[in-house]
């Protein structure tokens, strides 16, 4: 089960935005500040590619709000 769907993953698209061309240095900069937030885990740039990050908090607790919306997650699957 993918950890998007307990809620505490997140995907952000990386972008040239020093129009150099090249995407591998966005997605480091982009590593480099998310770190800060303590990711539990980050996806390597050798499996997502440059041009997403994947970032979660799979070993932090989230409480009630965590069981909500793997509940819910499972609902929006059963609806397909
Ligand atoms: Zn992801």
């Amino acid at each position: 089960m993918s950890r998007h769907q307990y809620g505490d993953a997140i995907d952000l698209q990386v972008f040239d935005n020093n129009h150099d061309g090249q995407i591998d240095d966005d997605w480091n900069k982009m590593y480099a500040a998310l770190s800060q937030t303590h990711p539990s885990y980050v996806e390597p740039m050798s499996q997502s590619g440059s041009g997403h990050l994947h970032l979660d908090w799979r070993n932090v607790s989230l409480g009630c709000e965590h069981e909500g919306a793997v509940f819910r997650a499972s609902a929006l699957e059963e609806k397909g």
